[in-house]
């Protein structure tokens, strides 16, 4: 058995734990190294470090102060691994932490993260989701039951100086473009929840100053939310400092494509069986920029889909000229008002997009004004037949079961 080189205990706060981080900055210590070709296990956190509980009410979701995510386990150095190199490593498997065998999927309020679809579910709800082996369902959102694909919602290496102020000075500069929004358009940093693991002193302050946020994708993947990024998948990490400095959290049990409920997939604490290479002076000989993977050989097995359309004209009828991200939410709202038809509420629905293994598709971009955008559900998902009919849906569900539902204060 491969050894445990970061261990989290769920009834211990995350900040005291200091194998953990919550920031990306490079002078963050390594927590343990290892050679290329070793395997090892790193436990770690869900990404909220526990706050959210398995419960009957999203008063935790509306509540959380955003700026502690994400907690990382690591960075794990690598031997040799160097500035222009390519971190190769393989997800030999995923699991949740035995004592902590359910996950949970949430919406946050707009005025505290918002979501994809926030301005149509405003207000904090949460789910709870129980697994049953490679299985999982919801006391909160009944009559669909499928298997976990799960993955690290985030992973990857630590950016040396310049890439860091990079980012920093980006996103510093985007805020101010309309630094009122809300949500807002990007999270600068900000010490005062920073954990720097075992960075001490004032080099910890001072990084724990400029530490860059968590929250989006980079250049060095980091929350990427990719649902394919699962067992047995194999990742080349672009290499930034001297031994790589590999960092993951935020595991999925499971996640639809766009994780659009943000809070998030079906998000748990656990482990991962990991396998690390590397290729020298990777980055020049194969020209990355970001990330490149290799899907898993075991993807779920679903052959029947209903595949809903969006185009780029929103919801309130205005044009907009091949917007994706305006098709892909037509996409999904078309599929959450079909999903009423059975019974569910809307935010059962919106739950359902944001935790099964829905695929997303971009269909076209080229045909001038409209995107067209794909949403894929699985039919074999749900305990009965959503396929359209000349009989019209039979109501499955009565209503009497409803998600946990937190007004702003
Ligand atoms: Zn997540």
């Amino acid at each position: 058995m491969a050894d445990t080189l970061i261990k989290v205990d769920l009834t211990q706060s995350a900040f005291d734990n200091d194998m953990v981080h919550n920031r990306w900055h490079p002078d963050i210590p390594m927590v343990a190294w290892v050679n290329p070709g070793d395997d090892f296990i790193i436990e770690t956190y869900d990404w909220t470090g526990g706050f959210i509980k398995n419960d009957d009410s999203a008063d935790d979701v509306r509540d959380i102060d955003l700026s502690i995510v994400h907690f990382l386990s690591g960075p794990i150095g690598v031997k040799g691994a160097e500035p222009g190199d390519l971190l190769v490593v393989d997800l030999l498997d995923i699991g949740a932490k035995a004592e902590s065998q359910w996950g949970f999927n949430g919406f946050f309020s707009k005025n505290n993260g918002g979501g994809f679809l926030t301005d149509h579910f405003p207000e904090a709800q949460k789910s709870i989701w129980d697994f049953k082996g490679m299985f999982t369902n919801s006391r909160h959102v009944p009559g669909v039951n499928f298997a976990g694909l799960i993955h690290p919602g985030l992973i990857g290496c630590l950016p040396d100086k310049s890439l860091l102020d990079t980012w920093n000075t980006r996103e510093v500069d985007f805020i101010a473009t309309n630094p009122t929004r809300v949500p807002p358009l990007a999270n600068a940093p900000f010490a005062p929840t920073a954990h720097m693991g075992r960075l001490k002193g004032d080099l910890r302050d001072s990084a724990a100053a400029t530490g860059a946020r968590t929250v989006p994708p980079r250049e060095h993947g980091g929350n990427c939310d990719i649902k394919d990024l699962s067992r047995g998948s194999k990742i080349y990490f672009p290499v930034y400092v001297d031994g790589a400095g590999l960092s993951m959290g935020d595991l999925h049990f499971s996640q639809g494509d766009g994780e659009i409920t943000f809070c998030g997939a079906i998000e748990m604490a656990g482990w991962l069986h990991l396998k690390v290479d590397v290729i020298k002076d990777g980055i020049a000989k194969y020209g990355i920029k970001s990330p490149i993977f290799k899907p898993s050989p075991i993807t779920p097995n679903y052959r029947d889909y209903l595949i809903f359309e969006g185009i780029s004209v929103d919801e309130y009828g205005k044009q907009h000229y091949l917007d994706v991200n305006v098709a892909y939410r037509q996409a999904c709202l078309n599929a959450i008002e079909y999903l009423t038809k059975f019974g569910y509420s809307k935010a059962q629905a919106y739950s359902i997009l944001g935790t099964a293994p829905v695929q997303g598709h971009i269909s076209g971009v080229v045909d001038i004004p409209n995107a067209c955008a794909t949403l894929w559900i699985p039919t074999e998902i749900f305990e009965f037949d959503i396929n359209p009919g000349s009989a019209g849906p039979t109501r499955f569900l009565d209503g009497s079961v409803t998600m946990p539902l937190s007004p702003d204060l």
